[in-house]
């Protein structure tokens, strides 16, 4: 079986925003919207204070309730496609429960075409055999995208060598976003 996954180095995170760029140039991404994001917040009192990175996207979540609340099975887990979750466009009617659902605000409304879209971890060039365009983008490679059930795999040998935490895991939605600790 493949499973993507991406290891993200919360750490290594400058804030350049290359890889939102990135992602709406590849994925014609409308006006206002995004597919992915970087947030920062400061901790601390001055002078002692610090900032925290953390670049964000879909999760690809393996329990994702976008798929659960989904009327029409417009979204769904891509299981022949290493489990990337997927919105067929032509099932969509835009209701949006699935945004409502996505706990890690996800997903958007594209007012033009009448759908919700979001990250498809860059499928279209994975098949190719190329790396997603805000992974190839990155200057300080903050995300290390690939199939964890492959033990030789970069991220597999992220994942082992690193203590990592998934976000909101108390939500149960098992997802495939990776956040290394250290
Ligand atoms: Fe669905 Fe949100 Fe999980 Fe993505 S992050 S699979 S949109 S619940
Ligand atoms: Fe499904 Fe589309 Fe409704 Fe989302 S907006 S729940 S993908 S039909
Ligand atoms: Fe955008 Fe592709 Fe990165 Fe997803 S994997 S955030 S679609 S560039």
């Amino acid at each position: 079986m493949t499973r993507y996954a991406m290891v993200i180095n919360p750490s290594d995170c400058i804030d350049c925003k290359a890889c939102m760029l990135a992602c709406t140039a590849e994925n014609s991404v409308p006006l206002g919207k995004h597919r992915n994001r970087v947030d920062s917040k400061c901790h601390g009192k001055f002078p002692e204070l610090t900032m925290h990175i953390e670049p964000g996207q879909c999760m690809h979540c393996d329990n994702p309730p976008c798929v659960r609340v989904c009327p029409t099975g417009a979204s769904y887990i891509n299981k022949g496609a290493g489990g990337i979750v997927s919105v067929n466009p032509d099932m969509c009617i835009g209701c949006r429960y699935c945004m409502m659902a996505c706990p890690y605000d996800a997903r958007y409304y594209d007012e033009e075409t009448g759908v919700v879209d979001k990250c498809t971890f860059c499928l279209h060039r994975v098949v190719q055999g190329r790396e997603p365009a805000c992974v190839e983008t990155c200057p300080t490679k903050v995300r290390v995208f690939g199939d964890i059930d492959n033990p030789n795999s970069e991220a597999s040998r992220k994942l082992r060598n690193h203590p990592t935490v998934r976000r909101k895991a108390e939500a149960g939605t098992h997802p495939n976003l990776y956040y290394i600790v250290d």
